[in-house]
């Protein structure tokens, strides 16, 4: 064996040595069509151990592992250290004897090992599996497999119930397929035309006048599909792409706010930023460029940041709204309710509103303690100065007690109008002014305002 393929602590191959011989592996199986196991195993003791053990016995302990580890597999599988602490690929395995090796490996690491100091010490693994080709992609390149197997891994991680032993399953495989796609598609998806952009009314619960709308992202991709934001907002992020992807929503919204000023020049438009953009230095600029170049005053645009967000990156989030607040711009404080932050960290976030989450929303009616929370965020929000929007009203009893009995100042949801496009915006602003403000809105003028700036879209 190559020498620079082994780990030299542990005898076993290192990463190159492994991804080396998996691949070649990989392509005779799939020559072969039979199937193998990939399983990762990883611990966390070892880190904190680190502190606690000397180098040798850290070394001494490893190997100890290693034995164990390959004891339970078959001699002919191929162990090295490669995504986790200790990974194995096993040749022609089949995938009913998985429990069986769950099991003996359990069972082998739950006894303590003895260090040689006589101390006792516990190995709790984890162990991640998928079976290849089998569930993963069906792939031609041995380097997909293993950028499937780390995603794999990563989403086993990221998940909060973090299983003993995951195994890769249909359900979850199709979902990473899909992501797989997403990411190689996404990057094009805006110079393609696929992405478009919904807008959603926010309504003055007073009046029942429209103040503004929110821009909210589509894509409809050729084979993938209507993709939602839920899901592409976040693979945006990871791709590096969703700098662009906000630009491009400021540059479209812009064109469309210039249009609904013409019926209502007080008209505003909220935007979703993500927690990558208020990381990106320099992006506040890029920002403010587009809003410096467009003939619009900075107040009527509104940046909505979640509450998590807010939170989890609270020095950065401070310094990005409160630049944006310096330029003129609002800021909204989104899905509030969900994001677990204490009083002072809201009364200390430079904001102008905040939205009440809609889960709280969705259940008033069948719980009074919902309306009570709500009742609860509106006098909290009034009492830091901002205003508060009700999001997810769907039914007329929603805003009756948001607006009658608790008295939030703005609400946005089904029952007022879903997402839609430019030219439903603009006849939807046009209706509601005539109702409100029939002595502001000449039928004439509509007309022409609506044949000279619109073009019936077809979608949405
Ligand atoms: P959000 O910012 O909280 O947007 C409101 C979401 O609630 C929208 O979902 C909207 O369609 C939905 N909604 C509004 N009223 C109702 C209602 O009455 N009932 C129900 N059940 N839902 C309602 P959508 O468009 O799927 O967007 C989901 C999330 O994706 C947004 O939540 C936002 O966080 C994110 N997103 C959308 N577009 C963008 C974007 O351009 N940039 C960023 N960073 N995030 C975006
Ligand atoms: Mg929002
Ligand atoms: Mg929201």
């Amino acid at each position: 064996m190559d020498i620079q393929l082994l780990d030299k602590e542990l005898g076993i191959l290192n990463r190159t040595g492994f991804f080396q011989k998996l691949k070649q592996q990989y392509l005779i199986d799939l020559t072969q069509d039979r199937q193998s196991l990939f399983i990762a195993m990883e611990y966390e003791c070892i880190s904190q151990l680190r502190g606690v053990l000397s180098a040798e016995n850290i070394t001494w302990l490893l190997i100890k592992v290693v034995d164990i580890y390959t004891s339970c597999l078959p001699s002919h599988a191929i162990v090295g250290r490669s995504l986790k602490e200790i990974d194995a690929y096993i040749v022609n395995f089949d995938e009913a004897q998985l429990p069986n090796l769950i099991e003996n490996l359990t069972l082998k690491f739950n006894t303590p090992i003895l260090l040689p100091t006589g101390q006792a010490v516990e190995i709790k693994p984890r162990f991640i599996s998928a079976m290849t080709p089998g569930v993963l992609l069906h792939t031609e390149s041995p380097d997909k497999v293993i950028s499937q197997m780390a995603m794999y891994l990563g989403y086993c991680d990221q998940s909060e119930n973090k299983k003993q032993h995951c195994h890769l399953d249909q359900v979850t495989s199709q979902l990473l397929n899909r992501r797989v796609e997403i990411d190689s598609q996404i990057l094009t998806a805006l110079g393609n035309n696929e992405m478009f952009l919904a807008y959603q009314p926010k309504v003055d619960l007073t009046s029942q006048k429209i103040i503004g709308c929110e821009a909210l992202a589509r894509w409809q991709h050729p084979s993938l599909g209507f993709v939602s934001p839920d899901e592409f907002i976040e693979r945006a992020e990871f791709c590096g792409v969703i700098q662009a992807l906000t630009l491009w929503v400021l540059k479209q919204s812009i064109e469309t706010l210039a249009k609904c000023r013409v019926l209502n020049p007080d008209f505003t438009m909220a935007i979703n930023l993500s927690a990558t953009c208020i990381e990106t230095p320099d992006f506040f600029d890029e920002i403010k460029f587009f809003i410096k170049h467009s003939d619009i005053p900075p107040q009527l645009f509104v940046f909505e940041v979640t509450e998590s967000i807010a939170i989890e990156n609270y020095e950065l989030a401070v310094e990005f709204l409160q630049k944006l607040r310096e330029l003129g711009c609002k800021v909204s404080l989104d899905d509030f309710g969900t994001g677990y932050s204490s009083l002072s960290v809201l009364s200390k976030l430079p904001l102008d509103s905040l939205k009440v989450d809609r889960s709280f929303i969705k259940n008033m009616l069948n719980s009074d303690a919902d309306i009570e929370i709500v009742r609860t965020i509106n006098r909290l929000g009034h009492a830091c100065g901002l205003k508060v929007i009700a999001e997810g009203i769907e039914t007329k009893q929603d805003m009756q007690i948001i607006a009658d009995s608790i008295g939030c100042d703005y609400g946005q949801g089904y029952y007022f109008a879903k997402p839609m496009n430019d030219y439903k915006l603009l006849k939807h602003l046009a209706e509601n002014l005539k109702m409100n403000s029939p002595e502001k809105a000449n039928d004439l003028f509509i007309s022409r305002f609506l044949s000279k700036y619109l073009k019936p879209a077809s979608i949405i």
